[in-house]
């Protein structure tokens, strides 16, 4: 009831100074597009937002877990992955400072959807993975070497002109 549109009212929850509230939200995130793919993370319906009400202004914090559905980066398998979210923000409405005010909070009101996807979005891994040891594609053939029997998954050595053309741009 405190967050329609992605837009909690602070103003309306009427803490005073000292007093703090914990909401439980359900956050819309969008699609991320990287590197060319897109990843769809899954809607957070458990965000908790606490919210502090300092002197001058809101302490916040807010945690929610998701999943991030997309190609893993090595292998291109569908890979999901689990982010989670603890992020923080201060507002000070009356700081001329410009790191006291949140970007995500304007006369009173928080944009918690706004934040919540920043704050996917900083909370990527370096990589994502199908898994972290995924072993990628085979440079020759392109087949992913995940399911692969390392024995059996082999290109022809000498003999292949081919090969022997692959080992020589190698040692370039
Ligand atoms: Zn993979
Ligand atoms: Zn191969």
């Amino acid at each position: 009831m405190y967050a329609e549109g992605g837009i909690v009212d602070l103003e309306r929850l009427g803490l005073s100074s000292g007093q703090a509230r914990a909401l439980d939200l359900e956050v819309a995130l969008d699609p991320i597009e990287l590197g060319g793919q897109t990843y769809e993370a899954d809607g957070a319906d458990e965000a908790r937002l606490d919210v502090s009400r300092t002197t001058t202004g809101y302490a916040l914090r807010l945690r929610f877990r998701t999943e991030l559905m997309g190609p893993c980066v090595r292998c291109l398998d569908e890979a999901s992955n689990e982010i989670e979210v603890d992020a923080r923000e201060v507002d000070q409405a009356s700081a001329r400072d410009e790191e006291l005010r949140s970007p995500y909070v304007s006369d009173g009101e928080l944009d918690v959807h706004r934040w919540a996807n920043d704050a996917v979005v900083l909370a990527l891994p370096d990589q994502l993975l199908c898994r972290p040891d995924c072993a990628g594609l085979c440079s020759v053939c392109g087949e992913s070497l995940n399911d692969a029997d390392p024995e059996a998954h082999r290109h022809a050595q000498a003999g292949d002109p081919r090969m022997a053309k692959l080992r020589d741009l190698r040692l370039d």
